[in-house]
C-alpha cells in the first residue's frame, strides 16, 4: 500500500506540461557553453531533450523529427535573475496601484511580466517582494504549466514597521489597511513574522536591514532593523529551511545583516572592506542590481512622478553601485546576477550584463553570475545553471558571440524552459 502511494506521488510529481511530454527534441548547437564554470565553448553539438530534461549531449548534429536549428547560434543554460518583483512595474501610477489593485489584478499583471521575462532568457527568477497571494498563485500556475513564465522562487517579506518594506505616504487609515502582517518590531515579533511568512507560502525570506531608495520616506539608507531583529530573522528562517535575502544599502546595515548570517545582500551600495571580509567569512552572495541603480538615477532627472524623498536618494546610488560591485568582485565576493526588475522594465533584465562588465567583470563571469553562481546561491545547482544529462532543459541561444560583446545577450534567438519552447528559433 505504502509502495503504491509512493509510486503515485512520484508520477504526480513528474507530471509535466503537454509540450514536454512529446518525443525527444534535438537541439543543434553551433557553439555550446554547457558549463559556464569551466568556460569551455564546444562546437557542433546536439542537446537531446526528453521529458523536460536534458537526456544527453552528443557530438555532431544528430536526431530526426523535432530538430531545433541553432547551428549559427551560441547556446547556454537558461539565465537566473535572483532579484525581481514580477507583479508590478514602477512608473507614474505604480504608487497608487499598490492600494487600488486587487491581488487578482496584480496576478494578471504578473502573467504579462512573467512571459516577457522568460522570453528574454530568464528561465528562473527569485521574486523578492510582490503581493503574497498574487505571486504565490503565479508561481504555482507556472509550475503546473497553466501560465508561461520562469520558475519562481517566491519570497515573503519580513521588515521593520515604518521602514523599507512598509508602505509610506498615505493617510493613517490606508497604512493600517495595507500594512503587511509580516512587518515586525523586536526580535520575538520578527521570529513570529518569519513563521507567518513561511506559513503563507514563502520559499525564501526577504528582509530589509536598511532604508530603500524607492520607499517614499526621507529616512535615509542607513540601518533600520536592530542586530537582534536580524539574528532572529535569520535563525528562524534557517530553522524552517528558508534562505534569507537582505536588502541593504548603508554600510552599517550591510555589515549587521552579514554578521547575522544572511545568505545574500541585495544592492550593497555602501560596502566597505569589513563588508568584503564578512561576505567571504560567511559565504554570503552579493546581488548587485546595477540596472535598478542605473534606472533610478536616470528617472531622478526625467520622471516628474518621482516623489522628492525618492528622487534625492535615487540621484546618489546609481554610480555608487557600479563601484561597489567592482570592489566586491576584486575582493573575491561571490556574485549572483540580479536586476530588481520592476524598477526597470520586465523583459529588459539582460541589460544588467553590460553594466556588470562596466564594473570590471568579464562577459564570461557575468554569464556565470546568471547561471552556475546564481544556481548555487538559490540552492538549485543540481537542477539548473548548467546543461548536462539530468539537468532541466532550460536552454537559451543568441546569434552573436556574447564573450566578445556581452550586449549580444540582450537579443534572444531562442528560449526553452523545462523542455517547452517559449521563444522559437524562427520568431
Ligand atoms: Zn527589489
Amino acid at each position: 500500500m505504502k509502495k503504491i502511494m509512493l509510486a503515485a506521488m512520484a508520477s504526480a510529481m513528474l507530471a509535466l506540461p503537454a509540450a514536454a511530454e512529446q518525443a525527444a527534441t534535438y537541439i543543434h548547437a553551433g557553439r555550446l557553453l554547457a558549463d559556464p564554470a569551466s568556460g569551455r565553448v564546444e562546437t557542433n553539438k546536439t542537446i537531446v531533450v526528453e521529458g523536460g530534461k536534458v537526456s544527453a549531449i552528443r557530438d555532431g548534429f544528430v536526431g530526426e523529427g523535432a530538430v531545433v536549428d541553432l547551428r549559427d547560434a551560441f547556446v547556454m543554460p537558461g539565465f537566473i535573475d535572483s532579484h525581481v518583483h514580477l507583479t508590478f512595474e514602477s512608473g507614474p501610477t505604480s504608487r497608487l496601484d499598490a492600494v487600488t489593485k486587487s491581488a487578482t489584478d496584480q496576478a494578471f499583471d504578473g502573467v504579462v511580466f512573467a512571459k516577457r521575462t522568460v522570453r528574454a532568457g530568464f528561465t528562473t527568477v527569485v521574486d523578492l517582494g510582490s503581493e503574497t497571494e498574487a505571486i504565490n498563485g503565479l508561481r504555482d500556475a507556472i509550475a503546473t504549466g497553466k501560465v508561461v513564465g520562469p520558475r519562481i522562487i517566491a519570497a515573503g517579506g519580513v521588515a521593520a514597521h515604518g521602514g523599507h518594506g512598509d508602505i509610506h505616504g498615505y493617510r493613517q487609515e490606508i497604512l493600517d489597511l495595507f500594512r503587511a502582517k509580516t512587518l515586525c518590531s523586536g526580535a520575538d515579533d520578527c521570529a513570529r513574522a518569519v513563521r507567518l511568512a513561511v506559513q503563507q507560502g514563502a520559499d525564501i525570506i526577504k528582509t530589509a536591514s536598511t532604508g530603500g531608495v524607492m520607499s517614499n520616506t526621507a529616512a535615509g539608507l542607513g540601518q533600520q532593523m536592530s542586530d537582534a531583529e536580524l539574528v532572529a530573522i535569520v535563525e528562524t528562517a534557517h530553522r524552517l529551511g528558508r534562505k534569507v535575502a537582505a536588502h541593504a544599502h548603508g554600510t552599517d546595515g550591510v555589515n549587521a545583516a552579514l554578521r547575522a548570517g544572511v545568505d545574500s545582500v541585495e544592492h550593497g551600495t555602501y560596502i566597505d572592506p569589513e563588508s568584503i571580509r564578512l561576505f567571504k567569512a560567511k559565504g554570503s552572495y552579493l546581488v548587485p542590481t546595477l540596472l535598478a541603480g542605473h534606472t533610478v538615477s536616470e528617472q531622478a532627472e526625467t520622471a516628474d512622478w518621482m516623489p522628492d524623498a525618492v528622487r534625492a536618494k535615487a540621484r546618489t546610488v546609481g554610480p555608487l553601485m557600479v563601484d561597489a560591485l567592482r570592489r566586491a568582485h576584486e575582493g573575491g565576493v561571490k556574485i549572483a546576477f540580479g536586476t530588481d526588475s520592476a524598477v526597470s522594465k520586465h523583459g529588459e533584465n539582460a541589460r544588467e550584463f553590460a553594466l556588470m562588465v562596466e564594473a570590471g567583470l568579464t562577459p564570461l563571469d557575468t554569464i556565470r553570475a546568471a547561471t552556475v553562481w546564481a544556481a548555487t546561491h538559490v540552492g538549485l545547482e543540481n537542477e539548473i545553471g548548467t546543461l548536462g544529462t539530468g539537468k532541466a532543459a532550460d536552454i537559451v541561444a543568441v546569434r552573436a558571440d556574447p564573450l566578445t560583446d556581452v550586449r549580444a545577450l540582450e537579443t534572444m534567438a531562442f528560449v526553452m524552459k523545462g523542455g517547452a519552447v517559449v521563444r522559437a528559433a524562427d520568431e
